[in-house]
């Protein structure tokens, strides 16, 4: 009964959601949370009612790129209200629970689960035209789980680097999706090439097109290629949001142009 109840609430919450994004990624540093936090704020900066929902247990990094570290969100006794970041974007992070930013992940597998379970289940956005979820990496319990509980109207948007390793990942995360019944709305290469500033030519310092090529081959969209800036890496650390400071530079315009296409 208890159970029934629980899958009861989180249905209706994710009922009231038009369209979730799960970004995902086969490892950690490619850039999954940068990716997500600009397709929020992007998605909002159009007029979007959208959420932020952090769910990566290993080292949520949402609030330090938006400048909310510290934040503590209201909670009830059965649902917690997220933060506020703009008056159409909310954002709900797994490290505003934690004591300190500085205190490293080390929870047992059910205990991430569970935390997990318990944010979608629990946390009130209202109505919402879209929700982006930062997913952990990888294609084990936690994805697995996230894919799961969010049902239905969830499109995967996979974030790889253009290296051939990063590749293979990629084709794991394609796979998972189809498995678990998640239709993929494309394939983002990450830090791929370099635009020099001084003379707009696009530098390929890694290899490139791997993300390109590989979704041509498993039939999945492929969005766009955002090069490497080093603008992104100073925002991120710094906590402004890179689409909305730099909307003209060339990444910027990738990841509007991405937002069209999910
Ligand atoms: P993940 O969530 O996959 O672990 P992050 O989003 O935390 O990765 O990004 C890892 C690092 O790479 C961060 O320092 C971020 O600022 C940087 N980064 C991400 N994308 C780019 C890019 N296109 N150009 C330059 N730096 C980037």
């Amino acid at each position: 009964k208890e159970k029934q109840d629980k899958d009861a609430k989180l249905r209706s919450r994710m009922d009231r959601i038009s369209k979730k994004l799960v970004v995902m990624s086969g490892k950690g540093g490619v850039g999954k949370s940068t990716v997500a936090a600009n397709m929020a704020v992007g998605l909002s900066l159009q007029g979007y009612r959208v959420g932020l929902l952090d769910l990566d247990v290993h080292g949520p990094s949402i609030p330090r790129l938006l400048s909310l570290t510290g934040e503590k969100p209201h909670m009830d006794k059965d649902f917690m209200e997220p933060v506020p970041w703009s008056r159409n974007l909310w954002v709900m992070s797994l490290g505003f629970l934690l004591p300190s930013n500085q205190d490293a992940v080390i929870w047992r597998g059910p205990v991430k689960m569970g935390l997990i379970r318990q944010f979608l289940q629990d946390v009130a956005w209202g109505e919402l035209d879209y929700l982006v979820v930062d997913c952990p990496p990888g294609t084990g319990d936690e994805p697995m789980t996230v894919l799961q509980l969010l049902g239905e109207g969830t499109g995967a948007v996979i974030v790889t680097t253009p290296q051939a390793v990063a590749v293979d990942d990629v084709r794991r995360s394609v796979s998972f999706c189809r498995d678990m019944d998640t239709p993929v709305a494309g394939i983002v290469e990450n830090m791929s090439g370099y635009v020099c500033h001084s003379c707009n030519e696009h530098l390929d310092i890694f290899t490139s097109g791997g993300g390109e090529s590989l979704a041509r081959e498993m039939n999945v969209p492929f969005l766009g290629r955002i090069p490497i800036d080093p603008e992104i890496v100073r925002s991120g650390d710094e906590g402004y949001i890179y689409v909305k400071t730099h909307p003209q530079s060339p990444a910027a315009l990738i990841i509007s142009s991405m937002l069209e296409s999910v």
